[in-house]
């Protein structure tokens, strides 16, 4: 019995309207694995791991990760696997750029900050101290050049970057003093990583650096008197509102984290076309999540430390805050001073951070104040 639909199924074939894995099961065995090229989708299956910085399964980061490789999957109709590792798993956490760039996997998952050691213009592919927010930067990256420099940065080390979420604006850490004047800062040891951390040690303070795991212990011991993390969801389940009485914002040295997924540009070369989109697709589709997500349960758990656990919400004083973007200005000059492609990728940040700010300032600093509420 003829088949529905198959004529028409057929004609679309003929017209090149049908790009299909279907293709290979006509004529009843598949055709040849190397197939490539417009309308032909070769069957060939490509296996590929995702090392990641981020513990297994971690809320929202790691579970972005499990979700990107189920799209890539769902996708490519089952062409491609990618198997997640977390940090620690198959190589450790902060190995996974070298273990993408020398090919141990194919795919990772991680911060562009964790590399600024081999790469100083990093640090403004992730987190800049007073600088833009999640909305902000990635319209810097997709539409306004950053991407691209970005690309050439990496292409140096045979990777391919592409945005892979944001945490959106974080919180400024929790203290057990109150902040009432940059004062407040001498003697402060704090965990704080990054551009932030170097902003901290010119206003007196001393940054620790301790991985998640150490944090919760260090500020209960008094090895570290004040913490920052990621923001309310991320912070809860780490407790620290047991162990510190007040919280607060904003994160001025994390406005709005980019993630990234790097990928081995010999391997993203080799795959078929097809592929390549697919992965760009859903690297991109996991950018979106993973900062759709972070917006949703930390307005949840927000709420949930304020009127449950009682914790009380500071503001930095607008003199601290002001005195810290002086500090946070020396910072990035000595970085751009040290390093010109550190400076050649900051000139087009700077400049985009400029028309931004004006952009948001006359409408959605305005607009917050007026939501219904
Ligand atoms: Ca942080």
């Amino acid at each position: 019995m003829k088949k529905p639909g198959r004529k028409k199924f057929l004609q679309a074939l003929a017209a090149g309207t049908i790009a299909l894995p279907f293709l290979i099961r006509l004529g009843g065995k598949p055709q040849a694995q190397t197939a490539s090229g417009p309308g032909i989708i070769s069957g060939k299956k490509y296996k590929w791991r995702m090392v990641t910085t981020w513990p297994p399964n971690f809320p929202v980061l790691g579970e972005g990760c499990n979700l990107m490789a189920q799209w890539i999957h769902e996708m490519s109709a089952g062409r491609m696997e990618i198997k997640v590792y977390g940090g620690g798993e198959l190589v450790p956490a902060l190995e996974t750029f070298d273990a993408v760039r020398n090919g141990a996997a194919e795919m990772g998952s991680g911060a562009a900050y964790y590399w600024t050691g081999k790469a100083p213009a990093a640090s403004f592919f992730a987190a800049v101290p007073f600088g833009m927010n999640a909305q902000q930067l990635n319209a810097w990256l997709l539409s306004g050049g950053g991407l691209q420099l970005w690309e050439e940065l990496y292409a140096e080390f045979g990777l391919v970057p592409i945005p892979g979420g944001n945490t959106g604006v974080q919180m400024g850490g929790w203290f057990n003093r109150e902040i009432t004047s940059m004062a407040s800062f001498q003697g402060l040891k704090m965990r704080m990583p990054g551009l932030g951390g170097r902003v901290l040690e010119k206003a007196g303070g001393t940054p620790v650096l301790l991985s998640g795991g150490e944090i919760f212990t260090g500020l209960e011991r008094g090895i570290i008197d004040a913490t920052e993390w990621i923001g309310p969801y991320h912070d809860y389940l780490m407790g620290f509102h047991q162990i510190a009485k007040y919280y607060y914002s904003p994160g001025w040295h994390e406005p709005g984290s980019e993630l990234e997924i790097i990928v081995n540009k010999k391997q993203m070369d080799e795959l078929p076309a097809d592929l390549q989109a697919i992965v760009r697709t859903a690297a991109l589709r996991m950018n979106q999540w993973i900062l759709s997500e972070f917006e949703a349960k930390n307005s949840i758990y927000l709420e949930k430390l304020i009127r449950e656990e009682g914790v009380q919400l500071r503001q930095f004083p607008q003199e601290v805050l002001d005195q810290l973007k002086v500090y946070t200005k020396e910072v990035i000059q000595e970085l751009t001073d040290s390093n010109p492609r550190a400076k050649k990728v900051y000139e087009s940040y700077a400049a985009f951070q400029q028309r931004a700010a004006l952009w948001a300032r006359s409408s959605e600093k305005v607009f917050y104040d007026e939501m219904l509420i």
